[in-house]
């Protein structure tokens, strides 16, 4: 398995960070996943402006360009033989004695791997995925695509163990978004719910895509705050994310969604999304 690390792409038993990272130290970073499909990148150029805006907000200077950026990804993927499944990239403020003040002339440490996945043949979509409800124990600046993902950890931990796939993050009553994924529920009246973008969640790069491809599609979408009773009653539920593109969510809290499938609205949605994601020069 071959690695990317700054500027080397070589085998992961050899690409080591030095002990003093602040990523280690601190979780000094931001990072990006990306998929792939057919061998090609989904959305990258949103994916890259926002990891330019991640680094931005937390002055980390940018170590390349788009152009560098889509080379050392598509020349990874294509050294692993990988067209379809995700690419992970990470920027940290780089190596330094630990201390909270940012470094002087600080080098970023930057580092990429890919995992091969089946997305568009994934099980989970026939069968959709059960979700359950813990508190957003987070941050206040989500939008931020941090590496410090202690709370999602023990969300998605606690998620696993209550026997579901993916945590729904509450706060005051309202669902944020999933422990790794953009929350959506389904109207009895078909319209589709997703919480507007603000520093309570990541402005996740499918969810925009989806919503072009809803709206295009003719479907009402209700941009707003929607709450976990409102989640219970909803007729569908389901997520969004990079690797896994458009997922049913069929339970939430043990309660079955709707009829306890997925439902013709994420079916069709997710029918959309992967012709998108197929042709997107079509779409
Ligand atoms: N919210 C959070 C907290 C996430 O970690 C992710 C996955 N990156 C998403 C939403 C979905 O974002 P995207 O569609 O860009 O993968």
């Amino acid at each position: 398995r071959i690695v990317f690390l700054n500027g080397s792409f070589l085998p992961i038993e050899e690409a080591k960070v030095p002990f003093m990272d602040r990523g280690f130290m601190f979780g000094d970073g931001v990072y990006e996943g990306i998929g792939m499909l057919d061998g090609r990148l989904i959305d990258n150029e949103a994916h890259l402006e926002r990891l330019e805006r991640s680094l931005a907000e937390i002055r980390i200077p940018n170590p390349y360009t788009r152009a560098e950026w889509t080379r050392f990804q598509e020349e990874l993927a294509r050294r692993n033989g990988m067209t379809e499944g995700f690419i992970y990239f990470q920027v940290t403020r780089g190596v330094a004695e630990r201390d909270f003040f940012f470094p002087d002339d600080p080098k970023p440490t930057v580092a990429m791997f890919t995992q091969a996945k089946s997305i568009a043949d994934a099980p989970a979509a026939r069968t959709g995925i059960a979700v359950v409800t813990v508190p957003d124990l987070r941050w206040q600046r989500r939008d931020i695509k941090s590496i410090n993902l202690l709370a999602q950890v023990l969300a998605k931990q606690a998620a696993k163990e209550a026997g579901a796939q993916e945590a729904w993050l509450v706060e005051d009553g309202f669902v944020t978004e999933g422990g790794s994924s953009s929350a959506f529920i389904v109207t009895k009246q078909g319209s589709i719910v997703v919480r507007p973008l603000s520093n309570a969640i990541l402005p996740g790069i499918t969810r925009k895509s989806l919503l072009r491809l809803s709206q295009e599609d003719g479907i009402v979408l209700e941009e707003r705050r929607f709450t976990v009773e409102e989640a219970y009653e909803a007729a569908e539920a389901f997520l969004t994310s990079a690797s896994n593109f458009v997922l049913p969510i069929v339970s939430i809290d043990g309660r079955p969604v709707g009829d306890g499938k997925p439902g013709p609205v994420t079916t069709r949605l997710r029918a959309l999304y992967l012709q998108m994601a197929a042709a997107p020069a079509l779409a």
